[in-house]
């Protein structure tokens, strides 16, 4: 175990399985006290029981990051049980697929709740929060897709654009507080939001190949975001803030 993040208590939003169960994984082993906060109660409590096994800290909530009855009632659970966090990484994400005349009208909306106003939702209670321990980090996940239009993501492109945006107005807002608050932006990254997404396809192996020929780095893994993470929610970025961060396998280099 290293010690780049200790003495920080981490919420993970949507940390039973993907990026965000790497992230926990991964910010434990670097010394974070870590709350897993997600829909999927088993999944979540695997993460954290291996977490444990490993002699970190972790703890599970159940939480739908589109309730703030639910968001309330997981940070108090996560202070009670870990401590005020310093450390919020906004990860959880959904990905509706459809173009503007294909996609519902409550699809769209679910799209902007889960992806953006979770983050409005989620960061509201824990900012004063962190403000009483003297600052801290927030991460909020985004995407390649807040730069490239891809035709059948209008909607989850779009969300991923206002949560850069969103972010910025944040890091403005608080930089004077040390809350330091960046967007983090993957290239598209082998977990099973990508594997559902190519399940729904004629030909999934065909568009998987698109997919990787258009990043120069080919697909990247759940751990190649994990570490960029850890590099914002540590004091090693403490003169960073505001700034979208490309984890993208360059394709916005092309
Ligand atoms: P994933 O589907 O494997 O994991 C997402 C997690 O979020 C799941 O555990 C899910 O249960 C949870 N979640 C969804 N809705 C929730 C809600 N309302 N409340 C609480 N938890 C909820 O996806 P992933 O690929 O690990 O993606 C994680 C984040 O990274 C997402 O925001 C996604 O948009 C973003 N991202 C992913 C990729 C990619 O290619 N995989 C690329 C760029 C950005």
């Amino acid at each position: 175990m290293a010690d780049r993040l200790k003495n920080k208590v981490a919420v993970i939003t949507g940390a039973a399985r993907g990026i965000g169960a790497k992230s926990a994984e991964i910010f434990a082993q670097e010394g974070a006290a870590v709350a897993v906060w997600d829909v999927l109660e088993e999944r979540g409590h695997t993460v954290v029981n291996n977490i444990i096994e490993n002699n970190g800290r972790a703890f599970f909530c159940r939480c739908d990051v589109t309730s703030s009855n639910q968001i309330e009632g997981a940070l108090d659970q996560t202070i009670s049980n870990l401590g005020i966090p310093n450390v919020l990484f906004n990860n959880a994400g959904i990905a509706v697929v459809g173009e503007i005349e294909e996609i519902s009208e409550e699809e769209w909306d679910h799209q902007y709740a889960v992806n953006v106003k979770s983050i409005y939702l989620v960061s509201r209670v824990v900012i004063p929060n962190m403000r009483q321990v003297g600052g801290g980090s927030i991460i909020n996940m985004a995407s390649e897709s807040a730069y490239v239009g891809f035709p059948m993501h209008p909607a989850y492109t779009s969300s991923k654009a206002a949560v850069v945006h969103l972010s910025r107005s944040m890091a403005v807002r608080y930089a004077s507080e040390s809350i330091r608050v960046n967007s983090l932006c993957p290239g598209t990254i082998d977990t099973e939001l990508l594997q559902e997404f190519l399940d729904q396809q004629e030909n999934g192996d065909a568009v998987k190949k698109e997919i990787e020929d258009m990043h120069p780095l080919g697909i990247g893994t759940s751990e190649d975001i994990a570490w960029a993470a850890v590099y914002l929610a540590s004091d090693e970025s403490k003169y960073m803030t505001g700034a979208p961060m490309l984890v993208e396998g360059g394709i916005l280099s092309l």
